[in-house]
């Protein structure tokens, strides 16, 4: 096979071994030996190296410019990535006969002498940066920006190096004489890091110790695990699913490793990086590794000190305090030389890293209202917070900042560099959890199994603190006297219940029917500390605050509560909920159990107009609906804490919980607060539905939801009754419902489910970019047949995923058109396509763009297609089905009376491909647009295309841009047939 043909039959794999693990590296030195060969020029160089693309984007575009060269070029390439790839990752790839020996002439300047030696100039330069910036900004070459711009601490130092030589070309021939020059006299030098510290003073290195000390005895355990359980980040950590998005929308997978790097970056003048995740996906224990890592030397290795800070912790700091006090008094007070060390901070922003955890929990919203940027200066802890994130006040300082969504508005957006997604576990994370979790194997296998048989309860795993619980309360799971958990409220009643178990059976023995009776005094005074913290937006609560609210060191014993002992402002001690989560659990325990008439209604807590009532708990869960509220930057850091209390009130109140209930609230009470919840939710739902706009005319009715809508779907899903979730959708009249971006797990889709599927009329369910994954598929199944469409673009879905829609799907007589566009498809998945395409007979559209669907895949598709005599639309975009598969899916399709829009661009089609493609524009009366850009057709290939047009009347355009031809081609092209479009 021609190296051209193995480039193209071996793209999807080649993708993925240049993209293995995330990193740039192996593209990296691809690219250096493409450029040494003369395979590339400078400008192909630029086109692939494009910082602010997702990685894969960018491997993509040198196999379309490799490509594009021709064979020379694809032998070339395979044998660069022949020499970069470790053994391991090469097995099953094909390389072809090799290529011919470069004949390169000797370079007669001195920026060619560097493209040609590039390769060995970057592992020679690697430990030599300090000197060669040092020379070429004596000399005049560099100015201090552009050693800046080389040494920024996101480049590793290969990276760095291939900054240095890409800015030594751009300045030109002097700048390659001096760096050429440089080269020649530097001797051996020793390694970066040491070079680097010989710089530094004693002092400041004996704080980076105390500092590093510090902080990884600050992040050796995690917090959940206190007492007897006490694990080890080590032990217990599992990688969470880490994304960006770029500019144009593209997703990419992250690893730990990148939430710094230059991946994602949407504004490099930015300095902030946003961790945005729901409540409990894991922020803080990423954070805390982080740290972790950063202590003992094993990761981001260029930064040289690490400022830990959580904004829970800075609510309670009421002096005003400078840039020097807030570093030295809340993170590590130097011993020696503080004003040196300080001086290395100001001096060195690149080599210094700030984090901050949980700015959702800050009291105050962002604000971007007064400038200070005088690092000794004291002012209140918000000024100083705003300007750091904002980088008025140390500006090159990294910050990496994590909170909730909800609470990041417009105004911080804007100073983001990026925003990584944690979207909590894996379905395989979740196992490599209980098994770190569980010692002993068959104890992690029982748990595994009895997750798999419960998928509401797998969909919950995947968002960390509730995976924690249902591993932590196994035996109350295992016992399941109450059932199998469906709900989070039914979670947190398990954690409830197993504390007090842990508590009651070291001393009487087992818990008694009534247990939520005998503690309802504990849980009260805890369920009012949480509330009146919420209310406060107060998450550290003093000793003195527990014995206002009668709070008693046996109530403390009981473990919700754990001491937070790293709260350097004040002496005394401090407590928190062991998580943000249990404390909303708590406060909703509250809002139900209580007698006390004077608290506020329940009514109160889901209604907007209650905001203007005086006092701080009328500010409650109001801001969950209002919009106007949802903009107020200052009040949105607490709506998502109230959000989740309403939805454990719901499921408190639901019928489920009754007998729980009985005893610990009048049957009168607890059904009139019942009655003013229901009437809350479905206000709030018909707010939602008069917001729906009318539609345009030829359009259709469609709604576009609001972030609490799905809030307001998890309400009503706690409380699990089925005439209340019927009568929530009952009035609902639209055909499309867009729920994009709402961060929909699987847990969010069960809501979803349980709730649309009472809808009266089927509609279009678009649910691009969320994440879905296979376990939501799973979960969508119950309102599958209240779907005429599907709209899955960009959710983690695999075949298996895919296996059991279809198997529904082809049940379901509404369902007609589906969207999968950039999942985890393979060639697994076409056969259940086929199948589909065969039974139903009234399917319009199928999408499968950008997933990896190769020849084979296409010929089970085109198995399906041919018995199919419905479909419209066909799209696979960005897949390698090649010659092969175009072959069969134009073979399958020549007698489709219905087919108009056919989309195979980026597929590796080449002449064959197109010829068979022009039998079936020949035959066809219906097809009006075929999309066949990006491929290798070359003038015989069009040719065909052309003669077949002679015969077609229906086809208005074939798209052809970016195949094989000339311009002077395409031109000719063109004038013969119009409806080809170059
Ligand atoms: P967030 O900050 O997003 O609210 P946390 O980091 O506090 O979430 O996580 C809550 C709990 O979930 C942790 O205390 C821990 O028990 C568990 N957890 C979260 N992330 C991980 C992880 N990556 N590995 C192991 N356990 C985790």
């Amino acid at each position: 096979m021609s190296a051209h043909q193995l480039i193209i039959t071996q793209r999807a794999e080649l993708l993925t071994v240049l993209c293995g693990g995330g990193s740039a590296e192996p593209l990296e030195c691809v690219l250096d030996l493409l450029l040494a060969w003369e395979v590339l020029v400078w400008e192909d160089y630029l086109n692939v190296r494009v910082a602010e693309k997702p990685l894969c984007s960018n491997i993509r575009q040198l196999l379309d410019v490799v490509h594009d060269k021709g064979e020379d070029a694809c032998s070339h390439f395979l044998a660069a990535i022949n020499q970069v790839l470790p053994e391991e990752q090469k097995a099953g790839l094909c390389f072809g006969k090799g290529c011919a020996a470069v004949g390169k002439n000797t370079p007669d300047t001195a920026t060619l002498m560097l493209l040609v030696d590039r390769p060995v100039l970057v592992t020679k330069l690697r430990d030599n940066i300090d000197g060669a910036l040092d020379v070429l900004l004596t000399t005049g070459c560099f100015t201090i920006q552009d050693c800046d711009g080389v040494q920024l601490p996101v480049y590793t130092p290969s990276q760095q190096v291939r900054r240095l030589l890409d800015q030594v070309k751009f300045k030109g021939e002097t700048a390659a004489k001096t760096l050429l020059q440089y080269l020649e006299q530097a001797e051996p030098t020793k390694p970066k890091s040491e070079d680097k510290e010989n710089h530094l003073s004693a002092d400041c290195l004996l704080y980076q110790k105390k500092l590093r000390s510090s902080v990884a005895a600050q992040s050796l355990f995690l917090r959940t695990y206190g007492g007897a359980g006490r694990f080890s980040l080590d032990d217990i950590y599992t990688d969470g699913l880490l994304e960006v998005v770029d500019g144009s929308g593209e997703t990419t997978t992250l690893g730990l490793e990148d939430v710094v790097g230059p991946i994602g970056t949407l504004n490099e003048d930015a300095d902030t990086i946003l961790l945005s995740g729901e409540a409990g996906s894991g922020k803080s224990t990423l954070l805390q590794r982080l740290h972790l890592l950063w202590a003992r030397e094993a990761l981001l290795t260029n930064t040289f000190l690490l400022f830990p800070f959580s904004c829970r912790k800075l609510n309670a700091e009421h002096r005003e305090l400078s840039l020097k006090e807030l570093l030295f008094l809340h993170c590590c007070w130097p011993d020696r030389s503080q004003d040196e060390v300080f001086q290395f901070i100001l001096d060195h922003p690149h080599m210094v890293l700030f984090t901050f955890d949980g700015l959702d929990e800050f009291k105050q919203g962002f604000r971007d209202e007064e400038r200070h940027c005088c690092p000794t200066k004291p002012v209140p802890i918000p000024v100083l917070l705003f300007n750091l994130l904002q980088g008025t006040l140390m500006k090159g300082i990294l910050k990496v900042v994590t909170s909730r969504p909800q609470a990041v508005g417009p105004s911080l957006k804007h100073y983001l560099r990026k925003e990584v997604h944690l979207k909590g576990f894996s379905p395989s994370g979740i196992n490599s959890f209980v098994k770190k979790h569980h010692s002993d194997p068959a104890m992690a296998r029982r748990v595994i199994d009895s997750l798999q048989v419960n998928t509401v309860l797998l969909g919950l795993c995947h968002i960390p603190v509730f995976c924690w619980i249902v591993t932590k309360c196994h035996q109350e799971l295992l016992g399941g006297q109450d059932g199998i958990p469906q709900t989070i409220t039914d979670v947190y009643l398990l954690v409830l219940q197993h504390f007090f178990q842990r508590k009651s059976s070291l001393s009487q023995g087992a818990l008694g029917k009534a247990w939520l009776e005998e503690h309802l005094d504990t849980v009260l005074k805890l369920g009012q500390l949480a509330l009146e913290g919420l209310e406060a937006s107060c998450y550290v609560f003093s000793g003195y605050e527990l014995q206002r609210n009668g709070l008693t060191e046996q109530d403390v014993s009981m473990g919700f509560l754990i001491f937070c002992n790293d709260l350097s402002v004040t002496d005394c001690k401090h407590y928190e909920f062991l998580h943000i989560t249990l404390q909303c659990f708590f406060a909703a325990l509250y809002v139900v159990l209580n007698r006390n008439n004077n608290r506020p209604a329940i009514s109160r807590f889901f209604q907007p107009q209650h905001r203007q009532l005086s006092g701080l708990s009328q500010r409650c869960l109001g801001h969950c609906i209002d919009p106007s509220v949802e903009e107020e930057e200052s009040h949105v850091a607490e709506t998502p804490n109230l959000q989740i209390t309403a939805q454990f009130v719901s499921g408190l109140l639901s019928q489920r919980h009754h007998s729980l209930l009985l005893d610990c609230c009048p049957t009168a009470v607890r059904e009139r607060k019942f009655k003013q919840v229901v009437k809350s939710l479905s206000k709030g739902m018909q707010t939602h539905f008069k917001s729906i706009p009318r539609p345009v005319e030829g359009e259709k009715k469609s709604m576009h939801a609001m972030p609490s809508f799905v809030w307001l779907i998890k309400c009503i899903y706690e409380i699990q009754d089925k005439s209340i979730a019927q009568d929530a959708v009952a009035k609902l009249e639209v055909e499309h419902l867009k729920l994009t971006y709402c961060n929909i797990g699987p847990m969010e889709c069960t809501a979803l489910a349980y709730v649309l599927k009472h809808l009266r009329n089927p509609v279009g369910l678009q649910l691009d970019n969320n994440s879905v994954g296979d376990v939501g598929v799973e979960q969508l199944l119950p309102c599958l047949h209240i779907c005429h469409s599907l709209y899955l673009r960009n959710n983690n879905i695999s075949d298996e995923g895919i296996r059991k829609l279809l198997e529904k799907g082809a049940k379901c007589e509404s369902f007609q058109k589906i969207a999968l566009f950039n999942n985890k498809l393979t060639d697994a998945c076409t056969q259940h396509f086929a199948c589909l395409l065969k039974t139903k007979q009234n399917f319009l559209a199928l999408r499968l763009g950008n997933n990896n669907i190769t020849s084979q895949g296409a010929e089970q598709l085109a198995e399906g297609l041919s018995y199919n005599q419905s479909l419209q639309f066909l799209g696979l975009w960005g897949n390698t089905i090649g010659d092969r598969g175009a072959e069969a899916l134009a073979n399958a399709l020549k007698n489709s009376t219905t087919l108009i829009w056919l989309s195979l661009v980026d597929n590796g089609v080449g002449n064959a491909g197109a010829c068979a493609l022009a039998k079936l524009i020949s035959q066809s009366k219906t097809l009006v647009e075929l999309w066949l850009n990006k491929n290798c057709i070359s003038r015989d290939g069009v040719e065909c295309l052309i003669e077949a047009l002679k015969m077609n009347t229906s086809v208005k355009e074939i798209w052809l841009r970016g195949n094989n031809l000339s311009p002077e081609e395409e031109e000719e092209l063109s004038k013969q047939e119009s409806r080809l479009t170059f």
